[in-house]
């Protein structure tokens, strides 16, 4: 077995035991290999191995490495932008990905509505929030939402408006937990992030079935927290140059 082979197996068995204690179906966890500063042959490798789902963050690097993987690639790969998009590549990311994880404004929402409608096509998308408060992080402000009622207040009414775009299917939120030692304690941000979930379908009556969370070092954390979509690189390729 190749080494990115034998990686996704071990991943898959940490994301079953992760499922049991959670009482979870392994079935609802998708895997989104993260595949930036990474070859096109790792992508290969990692779909032959059968994972389906890739991750990009930045729109020069997947405008050069999608179509590469298009060109050599049977099957059809589904494939997520992770990273921030600045203003004027909204236009670029409806042609190349299929569902954005960083929604991180409302402004930038409007970019890809627009262009998605132009395009007449329709982006799956989900809203990055920033639990855990740090400034590094990007995404709608969400820190102590469940205290800070106008935290909150601003929150129904950003997801509201991006709800109500064209060209957008909103389908969940997306978040970073701060990096630290003890994984453990990324526990709260999940926590925080499944409970702004669950807030926000029952004040806007929506539903919001994904939760992005989770990378290398807070995955089975994050699944037994809900998420529904895990954003792994390294564990899968190897460390990044
Ligand atoms: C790089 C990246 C990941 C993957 O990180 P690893 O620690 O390599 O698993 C996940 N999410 C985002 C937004 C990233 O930029």
């Amino acid at each position: 077995m190749s080494e990115i082979a034998d990686n996704i197996a071990q991943i898959q068995e940490t994301i079953v035991q992760a499922c049991q204690r959670a009482n979870r179906s392994p079935d609802t966890v998708r895997v989104i290999a993260v595949s930036k500063k990474k070859p096109v042959a790792d992508v290969l490798a990692a779909a032959a191995a059968g994972l389906q789902h890739f991750g990009e963050n930045r729109v020069e690097e997947a405008q050069t490495k999608i179509p590469q993987v298009r060109d050599l690639y049977a099957g059809s790969l589904t494939w997520h932008m992770i990273g921030h998009i600045q203003s004027r590549k909204a236009r670029d990311i409806s042609g190349l990905f299929d569902v954005v994880h960083s929604l991180d404004s409302v402004k930038i929402a409007g970019r890809l509505s627009r262009s998605a409608a132009q395009q007449q096509a329709t982006c799956e998308a989900l809203i990055q929030v920033n639990v855990s408060g740090e400034d590094s992080k990007g995404g709608l402000w969400a820190y102590n939402w469940q205290k800070d009622t106008g935290v909150f207040e601003r929150l129904i009414e950003d997801t509201n408006t991006i709800m109500g775009l064209p060209g957008l299917r909103v389908v969940g939120l997306m978040t970073m937990a701060p990096f630290l030692r003890d994984s453990e304690a990324v526990r709260p941000v999940f926590a925080g992030t499944f409970a702004l979930r669950e807030a926000l379908c029952t004040r806007l009556n929506v539903s919001l079935p994904h939760l992005s969370m989770g990378m290398t070092d807070d995955y089975p954390i994050a699944i037994e927290e809900g998420a529904t979509m895990v954003r792994i690189g390294r564990a899968i390729f190897g460390e990044r140059q």
